[in-house]
């Protein structure tokens, strides 16, 4: 959105530079998030009195009516309108014109182009392929406020990587809400590995690292393709939820912790030091100490590189919010600790493997003299040296 205010002629400023239209992205993913996003859209017009406060996105696009209710918001736009936001805030501006439908994102079945980002990214830039999923896992909105499966086109993509490798930039990283199901909406069998062949022979990327994947798209096919790319890095975020196969089933997820584990061994087999991440939900609706023991004990056995603890919290409008047996909120949090401990453990068994070894860093950022920066594999390295390591690709010695 902001590339196509720029494009119009606008300038991109923040918000103590006293802006004339302020927009507000908003997120409806947990309750929390609507309550953020409500609190955001208050605090901006507070600080900005004489700015159009425009609110953007998916809790526009799923909660309308509550959202027009907001005294200090000028104009609303849900997620298909939002291809157009330069022409509707400039005829709110002439006009005093608003939009008074939102659309029903269900119908939409392209992928909404915004055009290739230029501007922000130095080192890695991501790059989003797909939007919407078919999913419906129970505890989830998303599926309501992005609608279904629009895979972008392949053509788009490549351009867009083309054009960022031609600024320097050397990893990408491809995004998406269900990444695994791009191209299902094509009719040419073209499909995510397909696209990440093509994108693989772009001059200039060096890395392509994928977003969160969900396990099922991982057949020894897929990974023998995969691992032939070699600037694919070896670094697989795999959202899991729940080791136990009872909670899985409530999720509405689509695999079993038999065929997780299969996947994990393949990608263990085509993937030197690959690590692998993922994310959990504890406290979901029933889950039981039993359920929750099969869980940590799965994941003993899985030994993530790092693991991302949820404490399950209902979000309106979704079947899990209804669900018997919701979960003590002090259980939930005891279960989380005992998680985020193990992932501790985890991290720090990983990390150890690496000290006395040479590894290559990609560098982003100095802070003090500090450069920092990630290994293929998603290791965080920092590095003291007064050179400019801006975007640089060195390779260094783990110490400790
Ligand atoms: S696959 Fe992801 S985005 Fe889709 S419904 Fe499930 S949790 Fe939500």
């Amino acid at each position: 959105m902001a590339q196509k205010f720029l494009e119009a002629g606008y300038e991109i400023c923040t918000l103590t530079e006293k802006p004339d239209i302020v927009i507000v992205n908003t997120c409806t993913v947990t309750n929390i998030a609507d309550r953020k996003s409500r609190h955001m859209l208050r605090k901006v017009k507070e600080e900005n009195k004489n700015a159009i406060v425009v609110a953007v996105g998916c809790y526009v696009q799923v909660a309308s009516e509550k959202v027009n209710k907001i005294e200090e918001i000028d104009l609303s736009i849900g997620n298909v309108e939002k291809r157009d936001i330069v022409n509707i805030v400039e005829n709110y501006i002439k006009e005093k014109e608003k939009i008074t439908e939102i659309a029903d994102i269900n119908q939409e079945k392209e992928f909404l182009e915004f055009g290739s980002i230029t501007f922000s990214e130095k080192t890695r830039a991501t790059i989003k392929i797909q939007d919407g999923c078919n999913n419906f896992c129970t505890y989830c909105l998303i599926p309501y406020a992005r609608g279904r499966i629009r895979s972008r086109k392949k053509e788009n993509i490549i351009d867009e990587v083309t054009k960022i490798a031609q600024k320097g930039i050397k990893e990408i990283v491809i995004t998406g809400i269900h990444i695994a199901s791009y191209g299902k909406d094509f009719e040419n069998n073209y499909k995510l590995i397909d696209l990440l062949e093509d994108l693989n022979k772009i001059e200039g990327i060096q890395r392509i690292r994928l977003g969160s994947l969900e396990p099922t798209i991982i057949t020894e096919e897929f990974a023998i393709r995969l691992s032939k790319l070699e600037k694919i890095c070896n670094q697989f975020h795999l959202s899991l939820q729940s080791g136990c196969d009872e909670t899985l089933k409530r999720m509405n997820r689509k695999y079993t912790c038999d065929e997780f584990r299969e996947v994990t061994k393949i990608l263990r087999k085509y993937f030197k030091d690959v690590n692998l991440t993922t994310d959990i939900i504890v406290g979901f609706p029933g889950e039981t100490d039993a359920e929750f023991n099969k869980t940590f004990e799965f994941l003993k056995e899985i030994k993530f590189y790092k693991m991302h603890i949820f404490k399950y919290s209902p979000r309106e409008g979704t079947p899990a919010a209804k669900m018997p047996n919701q979960v003590d909120g002090n259980i939930k949090e005891q279960r989380s600790q005992k998680l985020i401990k193990l992932s501790d453990q985890n991290q720090l068994w990983y990390n150890q493997k690496y000290i006395g070894k040479p590894v290559e860093v990609l560098f982003e950022e100095e802070k003090d003299g500090i450069w920092s920066g990630y290994t293929k594999n998603y290791i965080k390295v920092n590095f003291k040296s007064s050179k400019n390591l801006e975007n640089q690709l060195v390779t260094v010695k783990i110490f400790h």
